[in-house]
């Protein structure tokens, strides 16, 4: 059965370079809105490009352009087996439209990860985070050149300062909404992001495999009786 993640958590909360280690064990995509736009945007791709001046603002960008991205991504046959799904849905919106694109795959458990991480922590963090301008990959700390191909490393555009505080404003507003929308869900997890990479990374295999196994205990066949859907 596949197996469909979404990692939320503000930014610099370390979803992304969760989501490439989780996906990459599973063999699974991971889908990342802003990493589509901003090869969007090295491809000059219209669509992009009108993103971008929101991106650089630290807003969001409209819900339709953000969807329509999503279910052209998700139509792709190499999402069969799921996804791994980092920074989306943003808004309350894009997660009514992610349930409504799941009705229509109807393949695997959609799990739902909420990375948590003091927000102290979170501006020191993004304050010092380096991507690579190939690749877009994050910097690992201490390196001088990205790790998974060479390329050199930049300061994304949105992680300057006060642009940085506009950002944190936006998931306050925007995505803790989307958190409420989940939290009912017997396949909401959180997971404490103020951690050693190594110790988040153990943690969320954990709660994923957790909670997946959860939601099939929760539709196996009647007379079955699942012990983790109980305990959770
Ligand atoms: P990220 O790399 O996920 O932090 O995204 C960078 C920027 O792209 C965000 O600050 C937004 O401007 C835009 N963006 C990415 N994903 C979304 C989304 N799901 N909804 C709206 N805007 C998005």
């Amino acid at each position: 059965m596949g197996l469909n993640v979404i990692m939320m958590g503000p930014p610099g909360a370390g979803k992304g370079t969760q989501a490439d280690r989780f996906a990459r064990e599973r063999g699974l995509p991971k889908i990342s809105t802003g990493d589509i736009l901003r090869e969007g945007i090295k491809e000059q791709n219209p669509v992009a490009l009108e993103a971008k001046k929101l991106m650089d603002r630290g807003e969001l960008v409209d819900d339709a352009t953000i969807i329509a991205i999503v279910r052209d991504r998700l139509a792709r046959s190499d999402t069969r087996p799921g996804f791994v799904l980092d920074g989306f849905p943003r808004t309350v919106d894009q997660a009514v439209a992610l349930d409504a694109l799941m009705k229509e795959r109807a393949q695997g458990p959609l799990v739902v990860i909420d990375v948590v991480v003091p927000e102290q922590e979170l501006v020191r963090r993004l304050d010092g985070r380096r991507i690579c301008d190939k690749c877009g990959t994050n910097a690992e700390p201490g390196k001088s050149e990205c790790s998974k191909c060479g390329g050199a490393l930049v300061v994304r555009a949105d992680d300057d300062g006060q642009v940085v505080l506009e950002r944190l404003k936006v998931y306050e507003r925007a995505t803790k909404p989307v958190l409420d929308y989940y939290r009912g869900r017997p396949t909401f997890r959180i997971v404490n992001g103020a951690q050693s990479q190594e110790r988040v990374a153990h943690e969320l295999d954990t709660v994923i495999d957790d909670a997946a196994a959860a939601s099939a205990g929760a539709t196996a066949p009647a007379g079955v009786p699942s012990q983790k859907a109980a305990r959770t």
